[in-house]
């Protein structure tokens, strides 16, 4: 595991030294599936609850999750395995604002692989502490929207909720078009339950492989969209319609 992830930091690595480097000397590197943007780190804590830290949790369950797609066999690439600010990797963005170059550094990587997906991992925190379950944010574009939606299902499943996804319009990891991206709140470090749900293995692990049923649930949708032969005037939307009446 550690192996794996070493490797693919160097892939990583590589990728992102190859956008420096002249056209020439452009290592090719292997189409990536899924980004998981593992949430803070280092300096930046995230949300707490006394010595309970979300990115503590954010890294657990990246860890989990990374492990069963690569299991599942997608390929797929952890921005941290380890607890770091990812603002001390940017050295190229000029900005004075820690925060903003941390949160460039998560968008660039998503432009440098193109991957098909970006699922950003977060902890929630509501001054209510009976406020609770997994809240999943989408871009304004309907692959975002698809990739929530099935994500906010598989874990409501988990938590026993109902809750539906929710369009962010003003989150700036969600503002490009360079991958259908998600942010992902797996639950409330402020709620008891959840806080110890998120905080346990078993928890992680539910948690985990509700999201990876979601991904592979996700890209075999969108596989099977690619075999439909698309006509001139139909929108997207309206290829997922016909494609969810042929297979329901
Ligand atoms: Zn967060």
């Amino acid at each position: 595991m550690s192996k794996n992830i070493f490797v693919l930091f160097a892939i990583v690595g590589l990728a992102v030294m190859t956008a420096f480097l002249p056209v020439a000397e452009a290592v090719p590197h292997p189409p990536v599936q899924i980004l998981i943007d593992v949430g803070h780190g280092g300096v930046d804590s995230g949300t707490s609850y006394h010595d309970v830290k979300e990115k503590e949790i954010n890294l657990q369950v990246a860890k989990l999750l990374y492990s069963q797609l690569v299991e599942a066999g997608y390929s797929v690439i952890l921005n941290r395995d380890r607890d770091q600010a990812l603002s001390d990797d940017n050295k190229w963005l000029n900005s004075p604002s820690r925060h903003k170059r941390d949160l460039a550094q998560r968008r660039h990587l998503a432009k440098e692989l193109s991957p098909q997906m970006m699922i950003s991992l977060h902890v929630n925190w509501s001054s209510d502490e009976r406020r609770r379950g997994p809240n999943v944010i989408y871009q304004s574009n309907n692959q975002s929207f698809l990739l929530a939606d099935i994500l906010q299902h598989s874990l409501n499943q988990v938590y026993r909720t109902k809750d539906e996804p929710a369009r962010g319009k003003t989150y700036y990891l969600l503002r490009h078009d360079y991958c259908p991206t998600v942010i992902v709140e797996m639950g409330f470090i402020s709620n008891s339950a959840d806080r110890a749900f998120l905080t346990r293995q078993e928890g992680q692990q539910k948690i985990a492989q509700a999201i990876a049923d979601a991904v592979s649930e996700y890209l075999l949708i969108i596989g099977e969209m690619q075999q439909i032969t698309y006509s001139d005037n139909e929108t997207w939307l309206h290829k997922l319609r016909r494609f969810l009446r042929e297979k329901l």
